[in-house]
């Protein structure tokens, strides 16, 4: 089955959407959140917004600075598809 695509790192990680999956790439928790609600706060994610967690994915390689430890090295990310979206 094809994976979904998480929200803030833009790689195909996610078995369902919304699910409160936590991506092994970016460790943001899928709460449902996407591009179009990019600027509400999300409590699972300790009320980061889905733009900070982009910005922060971009900066650190991971939704949050402190998360960095827990995600997955960049080999094991390869595994994964990727299709950046354009930012809005
Ligand atoms: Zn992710």
């Amino acid at each position: 089955m094809e994976r979904q695509q998480c929200p803030c790192c833009d790689y195909f990680t996610l078995e369902e959407r919304a699910d409160w999956e936590i991506c092994p790439v970016c460790s943001w928790e899928d709460d449902g959140h996407d591009l179009n609600r990019q600027d509400a706060p999300s409590s699972c994610n300790r009320g980061l917004t889905l733009r900070q967690g982009r910005e922060n994915f971009r900066q650190f390689g991971a939704c949050e600075s402190e998360m960095v430890q827990h995600v997955c090295s960049m080999d094991k990310r390869q595994h994964y598809r990727h299709a950046s979206r354009t930012r809005e």
